[in-house]
């Protein structure tokens, strides 16, 4: 008799399927070399993809601030913070986030992922809505699954299609949740129209700034400081979500905002009480990256003035090619491309160069959008993003040649 098959047997044809359709993901193993430069399967290369915005994932007082706190602290919290895992590093590190962002109360979370996660289904839940950007992070949009309030997904950046399912549902606790700086696509949401709005319905605003704290607003306060939305111009009706593992340099993450909703987080976000607090010795590397955040402004014009000369670049080389620069004024500088193949063959004629920037396919982004994500960073150089607008050139160049057909083919 034949032995039964178990759906276990199926792992290695569905990994198949997904390799017949393109979506395989592959992970490439990554060593330091210098600054942008790393070492990937023996090949050196620049690396373009890092959100490591200001460079302070490898700066020595950091890592140095984090020895410090691993001689006094050990390694791990060793419990959930609801337990003995909220260490006196952690406390001084909310403290200064809170003061940093000019908000009340900040929490920290040991990962974006995990405070986006929580904080939806902490907020509403069966009964209650929600209202997400198209374009929003993926944990965000978990996070409203796992809420179980009804969700509604308005068209990006479509403000009166927000204000049309607001004014709509009969819910009566309305949370509308948003990259502040989308991730794939660069461009910024409207903040004060979406407080507006909020404050119209009565509805509460969960913002994600993975991508805008430390690089926006002033001395890299975030898109709300930008704005103009903190301290004595501050919301209650805002949560301000960052993270921590990108131009902060370390890891983890934070929500900000008024003090009720901040301790009900707190209470409530099952990711953050059942789980292992952040190492203290995080807290010190972070701490120590802030005061740099704060002090060192040539972080940031250094990295604008490197966008702006891409995108002059760029402009120019591209110039006769389909290929078109999104509209981003951030340091996430997509390049569309269209279908999935040809990001691909892009992303490799770069690599060929030397050069490393990510081909981002559906489903990651919408059908047809297909693109190279160039992520810019303070720790590159005028001459590596010269080179990357020469390579790019090369590339757009070769693959917008016209294939000639040769008369074997045509046979
Ligand atoms: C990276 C990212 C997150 C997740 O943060 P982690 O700390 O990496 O878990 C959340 N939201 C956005 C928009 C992100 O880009």
């Amino acid at each position: 008799m034949k032995a039964s098959s178990s759906w276990l047997d199926e792992f290695p044809g569905r990994i198949a399927e997904l390799e017949a359709a393109g979506l395989r993901r592959r992970r490439a193993v990554v060593r330091p070399l210098d600054g942008p430069w790393v070492q990937v399967d023996g090949q050196r290369l620049l690396a373009f993809c890092s959100n490591d915005y200001l460079g302070l994932a490898g700066h020595p007082v950091l890592a140095q601030a984090a020895c410090a706190g691993a001689s006094e602290f050990g390694v791990g919290a060793g419990a959930s913070p609801l337990v003995s895992g909220h260490s006196t590093a952690n406390a001084a590190l909310e403290h200064d986030l809170a003061q940093f962002v000019g908000l009340p109360r900040a929490l920290y979370f040991y990962a974006g992922y995990a405070a986006n996660i929580g904080a939806v289904p902490a907020l509403v839940g069966k009964g209650d809505a929600v209202f997400s950007d198209a374009l929003n992070h993926a944990c965000l949009i978990d996070g409203a699954r796992l809420s179980r309030a009804a969700i509604h997904r308005y068209g990006h950046a479509d403000l009166a299609a927000l204000d049309a399912a607001l004014t709509q549902s009969p819910a009566r606790r309305k949370l509308v949740i948003s990259d502040a700086v989308f991730s794939m696509d660069g461009d910024r949401a409207d903040i004060p129209a979406l407080l507006s709005l909020c404050e119209r319905h009565d509805a509460l605003l969960l913002l994600d700034d993975a991508h805008g704290f430390g690089v926006l607003g002033p001395q890299g306060r975030g898109s709300l400081a930008h704005f103009g939305l903190t301290g004595a111009g501050a919301s209650r009706r805002v949560l301000y979500m960052a993270t921590l593992g990108k131009a902060a340099g370390v890891a983890g993450a934070f929500i900000a905002g008024d003090e009720p909703l901040v301790e009900w987080l707190l209470q409530k976000a099952r990711s953050y009480i059942f789980a292992t607090a952040a190492p203290p010795l995080l807290a010190f590397a972070l701490r120590a990256g802030l005061r740099l955040i704060e002090a060192e402004d040539h972080r940031r014009e250094h990295l604008h003035s490197l966008v702006a000369r891409l995108r002059e670049g760029l402009a120019a080389a591209l110039r006769g090619t389909h290929w078109t620069l999104a509209a981003s004024s951030t340091p996430i500088q997509p390049l569309l491309i269209g279908r999935s193949d040809q990001a691909l063959a892009a992303m490799e004629g770069l690599r060929t160069r030397g050069l490393w920037v990510p081909a981002i396919r559906p489903p990651t982004v919408p059908e047809g959008t297909a693109r190279l994500r160039i992520a810019l960073s303070a720790i590159h150089t005028r001459d590596d993003v010269d080179r990357l607008v020469q390579a790019l050139a090369e590339v757009a160049a070769e693959m917008h040649k016209p294939k000639r057909t040769s008369p074997t083919e045509t046979a």
